[in-house]
């Protein structure tokens, strides 16, 4: 429940001038969940470039009179943020709007890069000056610099990426051209679809393709630019060299809706097995199996096929919550829990709770969850986790920062269990992820250690501000 996602992004061509930003608007909607501290949509229309970012949620940013401002147009790029580096601030609102000596971009980016920091300090020795403290400005940079002595900004993108490390699922709009890439590991999701017009629409999840009436292409592979443009669609695969792909485990128990597909797998089905194999391995005597919404309810949804013992709905989560109560930092998360989450009675009252959720990370949030639980009137509560506990940092692209905080890594199961309040606690074994996703490349650094990049030197997520401070 405290584990927070990066971004999402979306990106559209059509073949006539059309209301892209609508589209744009009903895109971001569906990514909502992956970012809920600003958002941007930057529209070209036959070259020209409009935008409008801020900080909020889609439907604060987007009023009807924010829309009906921006023009008819041809493309759009869009963007839903989570700051994992950056701070809160309108400066950091994505998509990045950059004219450079060829021309004009946009881009919208999702994940981080591993060697942020390294490519940033040689920019800036090299004269470069950013506005942003954010990860995609670097890219924007470099990618610029490319496009100075490659013919096309497909070429300077490929060129760019021989450099970059780490999570990275862009979408970039030039004047004619709308180029989306996926990182060389697959990182992050990126998939394409078409709308019966003919508009060409990719996104991070296929929930956004859904929402606008496209239908899913297919996921673009790891490393794989698509572009879009005066020649057509065109694919290019083979220019940063084949890694074995590494998709976030993490995307399947907790990121993505559960409607979405990725990678040809169902995350609602991936939880769905995560519930089943957590009934397998933590097998208990209950009246009641409840998930925690939302993420947790698809994998309860398993364990009571799994086990036999009826599936309930024993905690109501508030959708209505603004920006005010989903704002980083330890105070707000502090008072999340009985804003958003509330109890009902007749469901729990004298029974033995199976209660599902998809994580822990401090152990603050779930104990306020059993707390709730307890309150309700349960005799007993057996905590189910449909993820392995966290013991390492991410480094791209999520706010798992630091071990320090990751209540595993100083408490053994059961310390935790009485810690959170439960009577007895289980997590899914980290030698099952692979069966959630039928065992195709996955990352799970953050459960095993096993990093599929370097990992960096500095990972706060202000260390760009610090420097800043530092230096003036
Ligand atoms: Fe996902 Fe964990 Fe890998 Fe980060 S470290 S990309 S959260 S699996």
């Amino acid at each position: 429940m405290s584990v927070h996602e990066e971004c999402g992004v979306f990106g559209l061509i059509s073949p006539k001038t059309a209301d892209v930003a609508g589209a744009a608007y009903y895109g971001l909607y569906a990514l909502q969940h992956r970012g809920q501290e600003s958002c941007g949509i930057v529209i070209n229309d036959d070259g020209m470039f409009s935008s409008h970012k801020d900080l909020g949620l889609v439907s604060e940013v987007f009023t009807s009179d924010t829309l009906s401002r921006l023009p008819r147009g041809n493309m759009a790029v869009g963007h839903v943020r989570y700051g994992t580096t950056g701070g809160t601030n309108r400066r950091n609102c994505q998509p990045i709007e950059v004219n450079h000596q060829k021309g004009k971009m946009a881009i919208a980016h999702n994940g981080n890069l591993s060697n942020a920091a390294e490519l940033r300090n040689a920019l800036e020795l090299s004269g470069a000056i950013f506005h942003t403290t954010s990860d995609t400005e670097t890219i924007a940079y470099i990618v610029t610099r490319e496009r100075l002595r490659t013919p096309s900004i497909e070429e300077a993108l490929s060129a760019a990426m021989n450099v970059l490390d780490g999570a990275y699922s862009l979408i970039l709009m030039s004047s004619q051209k709308l180029i989306c890439a996926r990182d060389p590991y697959g990182f992050r999701p990126l998939c394409y679809g078409k709308t019966a017009d003919g508009m060409y629409v990719a996104a991070s999840e296929s929930c956004a393709l859904k929402a606008i009436g496209a239908e899913f292409i297919r996921d673009l592979e790891p490393g794989e630019i698509l572009v879009f443009g005066p020649e057509g669609m065109v694919s290019r695969r083979e220019h940063c060299g084949r890694k074995q792909k590494k998709c976030c485990i993490f995307e399947y128990i907790y990121f993505a809706r559960p409607d979405s597909v990725i990678d040809g797998v169902s995350v609602h089905g991936a939880r769905v097995q995560a519930g089943k194999i957590l009934a397998r391995k933590h097998p208990v005597q209950a009246d009641i199996v409840i998930g925690v919404p939302d993420s947790g309810l698809d994998a309860a949804l398993g364990f009571s096929m799994e086990s036999g013992i009826p599936y309930g709905i024993g905690l109501i989560k508030n959708k209505y919550i603004g920006r005010t109560f989903i704002s980083p930092g330890q105070d707000a998360r502090m008072d999340q829990v009985k804003i958003k989450l509330s109890a009902i009675e007749e469901s729990i009252r004298g029974k033995r709770v199976v209660l599902i959720d998809d994580s822990i990370v401090r152990g603050t949030t779930s104990g306020r969850i059993v707390r709730l639980v307890r309150e309700a009137g349960a005799s007993e509560i057996h905590m189910r986790i449909s993820s392995p506990p966290f013991l390492h940092p991410c480094y791209y692209g999520t706010d798992i920062d630091s071990r320090e905080n990751l209540i595993a890594c100083h408490h053994s199961v059961s310390e935790t269990a009485e810690i959170i309040g439960a009577d007895s606690l289980g997590y899914l074994p980290v030698s099952e992820l692979g069966s959630l996703i039928g065992g195709c490349g996955y990352c799970s650094a953050c459960f095993d250690g096993v990093y599929p990049t370097e990992i960096p030197a500095d990972t706060r997520k202000d260390r760009f501000e610090q420097k800043l401070g530092k230096n003036n």
